[in-house]
């Protein structure tokens, strides 16, 4: 499929190439994971430079050659999310939501809810930096395990089946496990069991630690944990 085509997409990742040159990691709604040079960008005189930081939400035309990566022709601004380079926990966890997709989703594969979520995080991020949370990035994390298709098992026990006395929680059986199935859990508390049912209220520890458990045992992947 050479040629030009339009995209919208979320920068996730800009790295330094060549002597002028930036190489970019994108986020599009139709192509997945995209790999594209921007050429250039790093002259004072470039167009493109400034609309492709990190964060930034674009639409773009794009040339598809012989090469892994195509080339960014255009560039228009749909959201710089500059909100977010105002305060450092916004910051940090703007970067961290890019980090994640960037390790969740590395397939060309589409996956539109995935973008959605990542641009409402950003959004989000600009326009009330303070409210930046745990709670938020928890949910944030749980909805995009969910977009991957990770989601953990929370309604009944991940091994057997049993529905009652889940006080535990499996990485390796990927969800909640009953007393009989404990082996290889580490306790969790009820009100973190309906933390994670619900994606929201109150950030608690154990929570965050089976989400980033469950990732590194289905996805094996790394995420930071939420500081
Ligand atoms: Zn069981």
């Amino acid at each position: 499929m050479a040629g030009s085509f339009k995209t919208e997409a979320v920068v996730l990742r800009s790295i330094r190439y060549g002597e002028a040159d930036r190489v970019l990691h994108l986020y599009s709604p139709e192509h997945g994971r995209v790999g594209a040079v921007a050429k250039g960008v790093r002259r004072t005189k470039s167009r493109l430079g400034g609309r492709l930081e990190p964060m930034a939400r674009v639409r773009l035309v794009m040339h598809r050659g012989r090469g892994e990566l195509c080339t960014i022709s255009a560039v228009d601004t749909v959201h710089a999310h500059a909100g977010v380079r105002e305060h450092w926990t916004a910051l940090q966890h703007a970067t961290g939501a890019c980090d994640a997709v960037l390790k969740l989703f590395d397939s060309t594969d589409p996956n539109p809810a995935a973008y959605n979520l990542l641009c409402n995080q950003l959004a989000l991020l600009h326009s009330d930096p303070e409210g930046a949370s745990q709670a938020r990035m928890l949910a944030f994390r749980m909805k995009l395990l969910l977009a991957a298709g990770f989601a953990p098992e929370l309604g009944s026990c991940a091994s057997c089946g049993e529905g009652e006395g889940l006080g535990a929680f499996s990485p390796a059986a990927g969800g909640v496990v009953c007393g009989a199935c404990e082996a290889g859990s580490f306790p969790l508390g009820a009100d973190a069991h309906t933390y994670m049912v619900g994606a929201v209220g109150r950030p608690l520890a154990q929570a965050d630690r089976a989400i980033a458990e469950t990732l590194e045992h289905h996805a094996h992947v790394r995420l930071r944990r939420v500081a």
